[in-house]
């Protein structure tokens, strides 16, 4: 069992505050990944035990947040590109070197290393940790490159690999010439000149990445690889020797070639970042940077250009097409009021648009940065196989010599023979195709999906949501669209109706709850001038409580109105309310903050159910989920009511949103492994404890991006069912391609200790299945 520390500053809220800390330590405790919670109320920490395998660093800080406790400080992370690696397949242990070592770096705090995908993921709390990190990760002998400087570099610079393959078989070609057929008389050994050329072109790669590992005192495959071309040289075979290297760095280099396609699911969408965006400052337009351009700044899009940045359309109408942000090529129409995202495509309309977020920050950057973590986490079975390479190569070995001792001493064959058998073993023994067939699925699979605007934050989800048998979904702008339209007022004080919403909507203003919205959107179109709450507390799952205008309002459900001592000074409600209630619609409690919390009026708010959401839900159960549940904090009879017009088999309403954690969690105990679906806002506790948690229309909410195991960028419900079914998929394929290896490699193995084969047909067979996983792999590329 692994375990780390982490310590996150907090503060908590003034009123409340202790209450809010039992209940984040309720959710931390909940989850498996939590071993110790604990807050120190004096220094504002939350000191955590937990396993980085079950729980991320970011899924605390979105926990911690979805409260209303504020973060003292963030985790940053980075992602950092990895140079030097050659022949990603053949390299297990170099992972499991790498995060060994950087894990010990002080104030690191997670590391994915997955050689692979040639990426290494850093959460970190200090500057100090990454530049130590960069220093350490230099001095095991990679390098940290850059992506982009790297996309752009020329052909052969890109493909070495395939120059070095094709210069050893220059040379190969050159030796058996001058050994076999037109020997040179001046100079009879020129042929081992040119084979020790080729042994050095072909073979400098692998030997390098053996060093490696052997500082680290563990065997690799590249070691198992240039013994056999050393030992074929110690027979005189000179020529086997280089055809098995240049074979090896060939093929080394096809599938380099090939695991490339994957990883450019980053650089394509890297390139769309836009670099200059035209502002408008004082009636003139300028070109500037988009380093340069700050929110608040008014930019101009022009028709046919890309939107520069994120931020709300204040000028002009268009239609845009999102592809890159959500993988909707239809485009969708924009207008004023809008939020528009950086790196869409503008289509036939002139648009000006206030810029909301800096380019760092833009959600085109967010998800750049999440496919390049996702591509740095391994997956548990790529894990797996790494952690018995180590192990495997030694038992190799072992069997290797056996096999010579046997072969001479017991057999008495020809030490020539037994040797050469030796040698083809090695190679076909060798596990490359095994450890590729996990990596080259899971980047291709990952990559197929930001595609389609639907993100895996890494191949453990991947492989997790290939397991789901229950779905869980959050109603409140999941199931329904999440904007709710205000229906009824009924005031019970002599508040005049527009007064009492305006109040009701200035207490809402600063809550991002779709009903809170509501609530401001039609208080802005009855044009009420909304004031700002002197004070202001949201209670996830029930409401808020705020302060206006010295008028202390508790805005929420029945729960929050009656959880008050004495809620509506004992009094039953009001019979309007059964009414509203019995039409599905949600009502809204407005009371006094006080003891005996007197109702001042209600408000009825209804929702939509998304017209995507019936089929979504038939299409999940067509592909195997087998219990599909509603969660939500809202009255039961509005649940009942859109679960019957969804088909949904079970309900579960008035949740708090621990209630929400706790259902899961009853799940889990039974040993169901249920997804659970939200819009991120105040489900993150529940998504972080799901065996995976999918959070939807999160182009534009923060939190949703954060703490989400999977995350669909637009709210086009159609995209979940594709999110399982690619899961499904790519096990399928993982095991196709775990099967074939292992298949291939006990059949080259065995033939080679009965019949025997010629090494360079042995060759050809290891390579050539590592090819054909990693071909194999591709074809998630296309998923539909
Ligand atoms: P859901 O589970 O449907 O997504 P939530 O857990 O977010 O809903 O909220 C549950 C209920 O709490 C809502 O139906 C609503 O009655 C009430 N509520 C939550 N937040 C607010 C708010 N900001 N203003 C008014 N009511 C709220
Ligand atoms: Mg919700």
């Amino acid at each position: 069992m692994v375990e780390r520390e982490l310590d996150v500053p907090i503060v908590l809220p003034e009123e409340d505050g202790v209450e809010c800390a039992q209940l984040l330590l309720d959710v931390l405790h909940q989850h498996n990944g939590v071993h110790v919670a604990q807050i120190d109320f004096s220094g504002g920490v939350l000191h955590l035990h937990y396993d980085p395998n079950l729980l991320e660093p970011d899924e605390v800080e979105g926990i911690v947040d979805d409260l209303g406790i504020r973060l003292g400080a963030r985790m940053r992370h980075c992602t950092l590109a990895l140079g030097g690696v050659s022949g990603a397949s053949r390299c297990g242990n170099c992972a499991l070197n790498l995060e060994r070592e950087l894990y010990a770096i002080p104030g690191v705090h997670k590391v994915s290393a997955n050689p692979a995908a040639r990426v290494v993921g850093v959460h970190y709390q200090e500057a100090e940790a990454l530049a130590s990190v960069e220093r350490r990760i230099t001095e095991m002998g990679y390098e940290v490159t850059d992506r982009r400087t790297e996309a752009q570099l020329p052909f052969w610079k890109r493909n070495i690999g395939l120059v070095w393959a094709g210069l050893t078989l220059l040379f190969l070609i050159l030796g058996i010439l001058a050994e076999r057929l037109v020997p040179i008389p001046a100079f009879p050994q020129l042929y081992v000149v040119f084979f020790v050329v080729a042994y050095l072109t072909g073979g400098h790669d692998g030997a390098r990445e053996a060093l490696r590992d052997l500082r680290h005192g563990a065997l690799n495959v590249d070691f198992l690889m240039i013994a056999s071309a050393i030992g074929a040289a110690a027979i005189g075979e000179w020529a086997e020797g280089a055809t098995l290297l240049f074979l090896f760095s060939l093929s080394g280099a096809l599938e380099e070639f090939a695991m490339d396609r994957t990883r450019n699911a980053i650089e394509s969408l890297t390139a769309l970042r836009p670099t200059e965006a035209t502002v408008r400052l004082g009636g003139q337009e300028r070109r500037v940077p988009i380093e340069a351009v700050r929110p608040g700044d008014v930019v101009v899009v022009r028709p046919g250009e890309q939107v520069t940045v994120d931020g709300v359309v204040v000028r002009g109408q268009t239609s845009v097409d999102q592809a890159a942000i959500t993988g909707e090529s239809i485009p969708v129409s924009k207008g004023l009021g809008d939020e528009v995202f950086a790196g869409t495509m503008n289509q036939e309309g002139a648009v000006d648009v206030r810029c909301s977020k800096e380019a760092k920050d833009s959600t085109l950057a967010k998800v750049i940065d999440l496919v390049a973590e996702a591509q740095s986490e391994r997956a548990p079975t790529q894990r797996l196989i790494d952690r018995f390479a180590h192990p495997y190569a030694v038992g190799v070995l072992v069997t290797v010599t056996l096999v010579l001792l046997v072969g001479v001493f017991l057999l008495e064959r020809p030490f020539m023979d037994v040797f050469y058998r030796a040698i083809t073993l090695l190679v076909v023994a060798s596990p490359c195709a095994l450890v590729i067939s996990t990596p080259a699925s899971i980047l291709s699979a990952i990559a197929a999906g930001a595609r389609n605007g639907v993100l895996f934050k890494g191949g453990v989800h991947l492989e997790n949501a290939a397991t789901i048998d229950t779905v869980a979904f959050d109603k409140t702008g999941t199931l329904t669209t999440g904007r709710p339209e205000l229906l009824d007022i009924v005031v019970f004080d002599s508040l005049s109706e527009t007064e009492f919403l305006r109040l009701v909507a200035s207490a809402e203003r600063r809550s991002e709850h779709p009903i809170a919205r509501a609530l401001v959107r039609a208080a802005q179109t009855r044009d009420l001038a909304l004031v700002e709450p002197e004070h202001f507390q949201s209670m996830p799952g029930q409401g808020v409580r705020a302060t206006v205008e010295g008028r202390r309002l508790l805005v929420g459900n029945e729960r929050l109105l009656l959880g008050q001592s004495d809620g509506n000074g004992g009094r039953p409600l009001p019979p309007e309310v059964a009414a509203l209630q019995a039409e599905g619609k949600t009502v809204i409690f407005v009371s006094d903050d006080h003891h005996s919390a007197r109702l001042l009026g209600v408000l009825a708010v209804a929702d939509m159910v998304r017209p995507i959401a019936a089929q979504a839900v038939r299409e999940l159960r067509s592909i195997g989920v087998k219990n599909i549940v509603m969660l939500t904090g809202d009255h039961r009879l509005v649940a009942d009511r859109i679960a019957g017009e969804l088909g949904i088999d079970q309900v579960h309403a008035d949740l708090l949103p621990v209630g929400k954690v706790q259902v899961v969690k009853d799940y889990l105990d039974q040993g169901v492994r249920p997804a659970m679906v939200g819009d991120g806002v105040n489900d993150a506790p529940a998504l972080a404890l799901a065996t995976v948690g999918i959070a939807m229309g999160a182009a534009g909410t923060d939190v949703a991006l954060e703490t989400a195991d999977v995350v669909l960028m637009s709210d086009d419900l159609s995209k979940l069912p594709f999110a399982l079914r690619l899961s499904r998929r790519s096990r399928r394929i993982i095991a196709q391609n775990m099967a074939f290896a292992l298949g291939m490699m006990v059949f080259l193995a065995l033939a080679t200790l009965s019949v025997g084969i010629p090494l360079p047909l042995g060759v050809v067979g290891h390579e050539g299945s590592t090819l054909i996983v990693v071909l194999n792999g591709l074809r998630l590329l296309r998923t539909k």
